[in-house]
């Protein structure tokens, strides 16, 4: 704390503008027109006179990206070229962290998949791209929340995994594959769901063709990294707003939150089902 800069961490995010010994800027934890926000090089601390929120640089970094104790520390270290020490973890601690990555890395390749499906194939642009469309979605808005494109095909996921090397017994445990080897998603719009960090943890997939018997929604089951009842869709792309307006407006879908943030109201987000808990 002492070997990190409080007016440098803070102006990575915030206009600072000098005032007598300190620096002062628009709040970034409330709304506000006029600079209530004061930053002291001398007492290496930021103070909001409006919101009343104020620390040092670590409290800053935890506020604001909405990270823990321990990453932020990670982060000043990096920033100020400050060596950190961590104490060895056990062996079943690492072992749990790989598991959990390899897992993450699956759920991205899926993700990159369904996205690319959705504006590289025929299939993708006709039928995914025209549902988007027709819920009057750009192509930003469309990027922004990589929303893809499952095809209708068997098991063109897995095929494609194997292909790269991931694990048939991940594909598996993150619900995506069965055990007979079939896509669990087909002909679908694929919404990726993010935990707060922006890992993959999840999909929820929109049905495109009305013909057939099957649920509209279906979503990823039960795994390691999806906790349904510990999720709210698109929180990671509502957490800088809903902390901005001090405010969070739950929504029942995943094309709800996306048609808000279009229309420019992004502290919004929508409970995962019936699995909403208090
Ligand atoms: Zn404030």
């Amino acid at each position: 704390i002492e070997a990190s800069r409080i007016e440098e961490v803070v102006r990575d995010f915030v206009d600072l503008k000098r005032s007598g010994v300190n620096f002062s800027g628009l709040c970034p934890f409330h709304s506000e027109k006029t600079p209530s926000f004061s930053v002291s090089p001398s007492k290496n601390i930021f103070k909001c006179f409006g919101c009343g929120k104020g620390g040092d640089t670590v409290h800053f970094l935890m506020e604001y990206e909405q990270i823990s104790f321990v990453d932020a520390i990670k982060k000043l270290a990096d920033k100020f070229n400050v060596p950190i020490e961590e104490t060895v973890p056990s062996p079943e601690y690492l072992e749990q962290q790989n598991q959990e990555e390899s897992l993450f890395l699956v759920n991205q390749f899926a993700r990159d998949f369904f996205v690319h499906h959705l504006w590289e194939t025929p299939m993708g642009k006709s039928v995914g791209l025209s549902y988007y469309n027709s819920r009057g979605f750009t192509e930003e808005i469309i990027r922004k929340f990589q929303l893809g494109y499952a095809p209708d095909t068997g098991d063109a996921l897995l095929q494609e995994a194997l292909q790269k090397g991931y694990d048939k017994e991940n594909l598996e445990a993150l619900g995506l594959v069965s055990e007979k080897g079939r896509d669990f998603f087909r002909g679908r719009a694929m919404f990726a769901i993010h935990n707060p960090s922006g890992k993959i943890i999840g999909f929820g997939g929109r049905i495109l063709n009305t013909v057939l018997k099957a649920p509209k929604y279906i979503n990823t089951p039960e795994t390691e990294v999806y906790h349904k009842s510990e999720v709210l869709y698109g929180l990671y792309f509502a957490k800088k707003a809903i902390r901005k307006a001090d405010q969070c407006i739950l929504v029942e879908g995943y094309t709800d939150v996306v048609s808000l943030h279009q229309a420019g109201i992004e502290n919004v987000v929508s409970a995962s089902g019936t699995s909403l808990t208090e």
